[in-house]
């Protein structure tokens, strides 16, 4: 039996969202599959499973595809449509308490960073992986450095994202291994549940979520007295009742 991951209560200074199957329903490079949509979900679940490791699917999945850049356009804007209830306000809760608020994502930047700008995330805070395009827009490869093209690559990336909100605390929430990969790089994981439940991630998290609402968050990610202050304030207060209702 691995160890069981570190778990320290809120309050949190800095918090990491994955975005594929966490912020949004979606996973987008599924979505840009088309006909082949069979083939290329089968080998994305293999990967969020940690069947075969990231490395082994990123690029093949792109090269069959090659999505040009109006396709991967056409993916922010799916993600916005399929974002999980109450995202955008659990961000802005976020934001109003002073935290740092971050997405690390394996998917594709042109279309992760729109969707979490839409969200109130700043264009800095979102890590994710560069695609190419030539001039007339049509797919010409992806950034094959990014370490979050490959399995073990989030964790370099949200320690380097946690480090200056330490001692201050961080948590992460994602639904893939790439995600508990990390989870030794902050103070509190949890495993988001609420679109794609996969045990070798659920199984090992000291916290699961399978309310398809990310307003099932907010008790684990804010304090008691963060939450008090959240509820009397009028701009917050919505937040906190869902989050009643959805646990
Ligand atoms: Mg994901």
């Amino acid at each position: 039996m691995p160890a069981p991951l570190q778990d320290a209560p809120p309050p949190y200074a800095c918090v990491v969202f994955d975005c594929d199957s966490t912020l949004s329903e979606i996973e987008g490079i599924d979505e840009l599959a088309g006909p082949r949509v069979d083939e290329i979900a089968a080998l994305t679940a293999r990967a969020m499973s940690g069947e075969l490791p990231l490395e082994a699917v990123y690029g093949a999945r792109l090269e069959l595809l090659k999505p040009d850049r109006a396709a991967v356009e056409r993916v922010a804007g799916l993600y916005a449509e399929r974002a999980l209830p109450h995202a955008a306000e659990l961000v802005a809760a976020l934001r109003a308490l002073g935290k740092r608020v971050a997405v690390v994502s394996g998917g594709l930047r042109e279309a992760v960073e729109p969707f979490a700008r839409g969200l109130g995330i700043a264009e800095d805070e979102v890590h994710a992986v560069s695609a190419r395009f030539d001039a007339s827009g049509a797919y010409a490869g992806f950034d094959e450095n990014s370490p979050l093209a490959r399995s073990g690559g989030k964790p370099p990336v949200v320690e380097r994202i946690v480090a200056p909100s330490r001692p201050g605390r961080a948590a992460l929430i994602g639904d893939g291994v790439t995600d508990l990969e990390a989870a030794a790089a902050v103070d509190r994981f949890v495993a988001f549940a609420g679109v794609a439940d996969r045990p070798a991630v659920t199984e090992r998290a000291s916290h699961v979520v399978r309310t398809p609402d990310l307003a099932a968050l907010v008790f684990l990610l804010f304090s008691p007295d963060e939450c008090n202050r959240l509820a009397r304030d009028p701009d917050h207060a919505a937040l906190i009742a869902a989050a009643h209702r959805s646990v």
